[in-house]
C-alpha cells in the first residue's frame, strides 16, 4: 500500500506526539517518586559509578578492577531499584518512559524498517474518523448497484435515470482511479436516497486505497467544530485537518441549522478550497437555486468551477426495501 506525503508527515507529527507525551509522562512520574524516595538517587549513582568503572578500566589508565565485582554491583543496584518500585507499590517498570510501542520507542522504525504499529497508523490516518462506520465499509464502486435505477426514458432528459447513473457512475469510478491533487471538483446534487452519499464515498474508498488522504464529514459537523474551536473548547484545529487532506468532501450541505456563522463558514470554507485548488466534493439535497437562496449569490458563482452530478430517479433505499 502506498500513502500520500501529507499521511507521512501526518504519522511522522503522531510518532512524535506519542514520544513527548511517554517522555513527560516519565519524568512527572519520576519526579513525584523522588519527592517521597529520594533513596533512588542513591541506587541510581551506584548503578552510574559501576558504568563508570567498567569505561575507566576498559581505557587502561585506572588500577585494575574486577570487571566481575562491578557488574555484580550494578546488578544488584538494579535490582535495589526494582525492588524499591515495587516496594512503593507500583509495577517493577513505572519508572521507564512508558512508549506506545515498545519495539521501536515509538520512533517508528524497527531494526532498519518500518514497524508494526507505523505501518498501522499510516492505515489509520488514511480513512480518519470514518475509520470504523459500516457505511464507509458498505460504499464502495463494487456494491453501487446501477440496476436500482428506472430504465424508463425520460420524455424531458431524453435519457433514462439507469443510463444517467451508469454514466455518472463509471465517470466517478475514473475519477477516482484517475485522481490527482489537481483534480476538478465535483457538487453532486439531488434528493435524498439516489446515491450521492454511496459514490462519494466510494470515491474517498478508492483514494485511501491509492494513498491519499480524504476528509468527509457532514457540513454541520463541520461548522460545529469550527465554532468550538472560535470560542476555545477545542483545542484540535480543524483548518489544519482540512489543508492537510487531498480531497475534502462536505457532505449534506443545507441541512445543517441556518445560522449567519455557519453560512459565513461554508462560504469560506468553499472559497479556500477554490483558491488553494484543493479538489472538493460537495453534496446537497438542495438545488442549485435553494443554495443560492441560502448561501448567496457570491457562493453559488464559485461552484461554477465544479462539475455538477444531478442525481435522478426515485430513493433507492425505498426500492431496495
Ligand atoms: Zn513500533
Amino acid at each position: 500500500m502506498k500513502f500520500s506525503e501529507i499521511i507521512y508527515q501526518r504519522a511522522e507529527n503522531e510518532l512524535k506526539n506519542r514520544r513527548e507525551r511517554a517522555e513527560r509522562l516519565a519524568s512527572m512520574r519520576r519526579k513525584e517518586f523522588l519527592a517521597i524516595h529520594p533513596e533512588l538517587l542513591d541506587i541510581e549513582r551506584e548503578m552510574k559509578n559501576a558504568a563508570l568503572e567498567v569505561i575507566k578500566n576498559v581505557g587502561g589508565n585506572g588500577q585494575k578492577i574486577d570487571i566481575a565485582t562491578i557488574a555484580k554491583r550494578n546488578i544488584e543496584a538494579q535490582e535495589a531499584k526494582k525492588s524499591l518500585i515495587k516496594g512503593a507499590g507500583y509495577p517493577e517498570d513505572y519508572l521507564d518512559i512508558p512508549y506506545s510501542c515498545k519495539k521501536c520507542q515509538d520512533t517508528g522504525i524497527c531494526n532498519g524498517k518500518l514497524c508494526e504499529c507505523h505501518l498501522a497508523l499510516l492505515q489509520q490516518l488514511s480513512v480518519g474518523e470514518l475509520a470504523c462506520s459500516p457505511l464507509l465499509a458498505r460504499s464502495t464502486f463494487d456494491t453501487f448497484d446501477v440496476k436500482y435505477y428506472s430504465d424508463i426514458k425520460d420524455p424531458d432528459l431524453g435519457f433514462s435515470p439507469y443510463e444517467y447513473m451508469r454514466g455518472c457512475f463509471e465517470m466517478l469510478k475514473a475519477y477516482a482511479e484517475s485522481f490527482s491533487i489537481h483534480s476538478n471538483s465535483f457538487f453532486f446534487s439531488g434528493g435524498t436516497g439516489l446515491g450521492k452519499t454511496h459514490l462519494a464515498l466510494a470515491v474517498l474508498n478508492r483514494l485511501t486505497q491509492r494513498g491519499f488522504s480524504v476528509y468527509y464529514n457532514s457540513a454541520s459537523a463541520i461548522i460545529k467544530q469550527f465554532e468550538k474551536e472560535r470560542f476555545g473548547r477545542s483545542a484540535d484545529s480543524m483548518e489544519e485537518e482540512l489543508n492537510k487532506c487531498d480531497l475534502l468532501i462536505v457532505d449534506d450541505l443545507g441541512a445543517e441549522f441556518s445560522t449567519p456563522f455557519g453560512e459565513a463558514t461554508v462560504n469560506e470554507l468553499v472559497n479556500n478550497a477554490i483558491l488553494s485548488g484543493k479538489p472538493m466534493i460537495i453534496i446537497s439535497n438542495l438545488s442549485v437555486d435553494e443554495l443560492e437562496a441560502r448561501y448567496g449569490q457570491r457562493m453559488v458563482s464559485r461552484l461554477n468551477s465544479f462539475e455538477v452530478v444531478e442525481f435522478i430517479g426515485e430513493d433507492i433505499r425505498q426500492i431496495k426495501k
